[in-house]
């Protein structure tokens, strides 16, 4: 045989070996060790997600959201609707949770770090309110003055806004006037009567709020959200709350 021949034998099965490695080529099954190994690795995976299940793979917020914990981000949850201690004087969540749109949550985050530079913390009250609850709240109190219509939706049935207060780094709150859900005139912005201390504690909260692109409204000092997606269509999911 030839040099050449040879050449051009090797050259001709190279190239159908390549071929056959591209997609849609024929593939041959991996080897029965191959497999098993696979097989093997697969199972050591689950072992570990079993022994340490991440709350997030539990019970996992919708793309584009995400959950602000205590223990992960550094805040104080006091998830009124969670409790019997809110102005409808039953429990609307199966647990107190906060979710928030993710770019909210962000916001939110860069908010605790500089309340943090102060030896500050943030509580939180509301985040998230699932859409089904805010038909809930609507049945026991059918008044526009102190609950939004469920035809109209709450920011909080967005995922974007919050009601919080600033805290002491124990968890503390600052005297900010009037406890969360006063409804009155003291808890508004406009309200010109309190302390010079209760002042600057809700001129702090504001600005700070405020410089991250949140808004206010007249009548609740703790209640803020982004303006700028009041437009999102509300949500119906609820979290799922087994340990
Ligand atoms: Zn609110």
């Amino acid at each position: 045989m030839s040099r050449q021949l040879i050449i051009l034998i090797c050259v001709l099965v190279l190239s159908c070996k390549s071929e056959s490695s591209q997609p849609g080529g024929t593939q041959s099954p991996p080897d029965q060790g191959e497999s098993q190994k696979l097989e093997a690795q697969t199972r050591k995976a689950d072992t570990i997600e079993d022994k340490q299940p991440a709350a997030a793979d539990r019970f996992p917020a919708p793309e584009g959201w995400r959950e602000i914990t205590a223990a992960d981000d550094g805040f104080f949850l006091d998830i009124r609707y969670a409790t019997t201690n809110n102005f409808v004087d039953a429990i609307m969540y199966g647990c107190g949770k906060c979710f928030l749109r993710a770019e909210v949550a962000d916001k939110l985050l860069q908010i605790r770090d500089e309340l943090q530079k102060k030896n500050l913390g943030i509580k939180l009250f509301d985040c998230y309110r699932p859409a089904p609850v805010q038909e809930r709240l609507w049945e026991k109190v059918p008044n526009a003055s102190y609950v939004t219509p469920p035809w109209k939706g709450s920011q909080h049935n967005r995922g974007v806004a919050l009601d919080l207060t600033i805290t002491t780094a124990d968890g503390e709150q600052l005297d900010m006037g009037t406890a969360f859900d006063y409804f009155g005139e003291e808890a508004h912005h406009t309200y010109t009567q309190h302390s010079a201390e209760i002042q600057a504690n809700r001129t702090l909260l504001k600005t700070l709020m405020e410089h991250y692109g949140f808004a206010s409204i007249r009548t609740e000092w703790w209640h803020y959200s982004i303006a700028s997606m009041q437009d999102l269509a509300v949500s119906r999911w609820e979290w799922g709350c087994e340990e």
